[in-house]
């Protein structure tokens, strides 16, 4: 699968100097790096309520591109998938990863040298071992009750 992010044409450096709330459509679909992290299943604690993302991702996310198999209607196809919007964004942003560039601007923190946004390349994610390129394994093969053997361990 190709990139499907469309990065010509939009404002130079949008990303440090609009607010998300302010952002164009397509500035905001080009704000994703295509890690792929987001669509890790996660856990949570019951107690503490602390989230664990583990290694077992949506059965629509392709461990190669790193991005959605059926982007246009995920929700249809998967209805628990999140929709990141500018409205919904604040509530959200605690549990996504912490290099999401979402995450990132809502906390008013730059994005990272190898964002494809400030590299100009979409595989400075892959390359900078930020993406769940190869590692991630798909949800039908592994029953939700063995995922907590999948965990993955530190900040993601
Ligand atoms: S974690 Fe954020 S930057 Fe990475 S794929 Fe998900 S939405 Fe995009
Ligand atoms: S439906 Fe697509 S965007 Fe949503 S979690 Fe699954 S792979 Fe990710």
């Amino acid at each position: 699968m190709t990139d499907p992010t469309t990065r010509a044409g939009l404002r130079p450096r949008f990303w440090e100097n609009v607010p998300l709330k302010s952002l164009t459509p397509q500035e905001w679909e080009a704000l994703c790096d295509g890690c792929g992290k987001c669509c890790l299943n996660k856990l949570e604690d019951a107690d503490t309520g602390e989230i664990a993302f583990t290694r077992v991702a949506c059965r629509l996310l392709d461990d190669e591109s790193c991005r959605c198999g059926n982007y246009q209607i995920r929700k249809t196809l998967v209805p628990e998938c999140v929709v990141l919007s500018p409205r919904n964004i604040g509530e959200i942003a605690y549990w996504m990863p912490s290099t999401c560039a979402y995450r990132l601007r809502h906390e008013g923190k730059p994005l990272p040298d190898w964002h494809p946004l400030v590299s100009g390349d979409p595989e400075s994610v892959h390359r900078a071992g930020e993406s769940v390129r190869g590692w991630s394994v798909p949800e039908f093969e592994v029953p939700e009750e063995d995922w907590e053997d999948y965990i993955v361990e530190g900040e993601l």
